[in-house]
């Protein structure tokens, strides 16, 4: 689970770290309303769960009310890479000379955590990191012990932070480990960390990324998850209890089996198309399950095709062909074309229920996929 920025810095501010002063607004009049509160200038960001914002047009300052109205109204409605903005952050601006990166998350190859520090912030840290490796300063952690003051300190002057700053610097990044450490967060990321003319430090923006598998003893970061999905696939998914992941594509598909699935989006790849979700309704799947799962695909406005592939082990042909036909009922034209094979238990059987004027049936897979790639391409035209 992936916190907003807001809530990062709701979080963060708890623990003691320096945050801008800021409030949340979903109109104009609320962002101006928050401004005055505040006191010019501010900056006005898009709360939205994406990276970059600020080259995206997601990012303005405004000295005064008829800036800050204007750049709310520019913001608020926005398409920012994909994801509708309905919220802005309006927080203090930030005077600064410097812009630096801390963060801390799982090394994997090492097997412990690490806690990164760079005087390149501000910039997409996977940039720097490729471009020149050396410019971040990495420190590894003993879960068992804790990140150790000297072990920030190190790392932040490895990393060649101003002296004058150096101190707080580590102190921000050893408060850093211990919430990645108490909220099980997979995650943290502060980028930029401002060095303002004041010689302060103070964490410009927030990145919280949360272990799913911990929220039960989360409690109130698993409140904020609601509100935190910010995609309504992805929430709906959630509600219906499937494995579900939206990819670029415009073929929609839904299979019972991880592997199952994955096959079928190779194919679709193979053939021509391209895959517009994962979406694995799991081994059993009654008549519900299966017009959930159609009832997602067609919700998703990128999916022009849907391949339905289903093979019948414990999930018997019969069910799934009532399934299908039950989630058609409730249209009087089928919003999409929509291509099943059905193998395995009682596929024949299921072959003869499903209502063929709606829906298409191929009895192998590679035809399957075929026929829904081009009748993809066909609406496509
Ligand atoms: P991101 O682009 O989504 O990572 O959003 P950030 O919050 O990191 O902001 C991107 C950039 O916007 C920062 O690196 C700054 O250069 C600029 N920015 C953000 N907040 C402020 C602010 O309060 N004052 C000033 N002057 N610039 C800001
Ligand atoms: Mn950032």
């Amino acid at each position: 689970m992936k916190l907003h920025e807001y809530q990062a810095k709701g979080v963060f501010a708890e623990a003691g770290l320096p945050t801008p002063e800021s409030e949340l607004a979903d109109s104009a009049d609320a962002a101006v309303e928050a401004a005055e509160r505040i006191g010019y200038p501010v900056a006005i960001k898009a709360q939205v769960q994406v990276g970059g914002r600020g080259k995206a047009g997601g990012i303005e300052l405004a000295d005064d009310e008829s800036e800050a109205r204007s750049a709310a109204e520019d913001i608020l409605g926005m398409d920012l890479k994909g994801l509708h903005v309905d919220r802005v952050l309006v927080e203090e601006a930030v005077d600064f000379t410097d812009e630096l990166y801390v963060g801390v998350t799982m090394d994997r190859g090492e097997g412990r955590p690490v806690a990164m520090v760079s005087t390149r912030g501000g910039v997409d840290i996977e940039e720097v990191a490729a471009e020149d490796p050396d410019a971040i300063a990495r420190g590894h952690v003993d879960p068992s012990f804790g990140m150790h003051p000297y072990q920030a300190r190190e790392a932040v002057f490895e990393a060649g932070v101003d002296r004058e700053v150096a101190m707080d610097v580590a102190s921000v990044l050893t408060t850093l480990y211990r919430l990645w450490d108490d909220r099980d967060a997979t995650e943290i990321e502060v980028n930029p960390l401002m060095v303002t003319t004041d010689g302060e430090v103070v964490a410009a923006d927030a990145v919280m990324n949360i272990d799913d598998d911990a929220l039960f003893r989360q409690e109130d970061l698993a409140e904020m998850e609601e509100e935190a999905a910010g995609d309504d696939l992805e929430a709906k998914a959630n509600e219906y209890g499937f494995d579900y992941v939206r990819l670029s594509g415009n073929v929609g598909i839904i299979g019972n089996g991880a592997g199952l699935v994955m096959t079928t989006l190779d194919l679709v790849d193979y053939y021509g198309g391209e895959p517009a979700n994962f979406l694995d309704i799991g081994g059993g799947a009654k008549a519900e399950r299966v017009s959930n799962a159609l009832d997602m695909v067609f919700s998703d406005e990128n999916v022009d095709s849907v391949v339905f592939n289903i093979f019948g082990g414990i999930t018997r042909g019969d069910e799934v062909a009532r399934g299908i036909n039950g989630a058609l009922e409730g249209f009087d034209e089928l919003p999409k074309p929509v291509v099943v094979r059905l193998a395995g238990t009682n596929a024949e059987e299921g072959m003869e229920i499903l209502n063929t004027e709606v829906v298409e049936v191929e009895e192998t897979l590679e035809a399957a996929v075929q026929r829904a790639v081009e009748r993809a391409e066909e609406v496509d035209q």
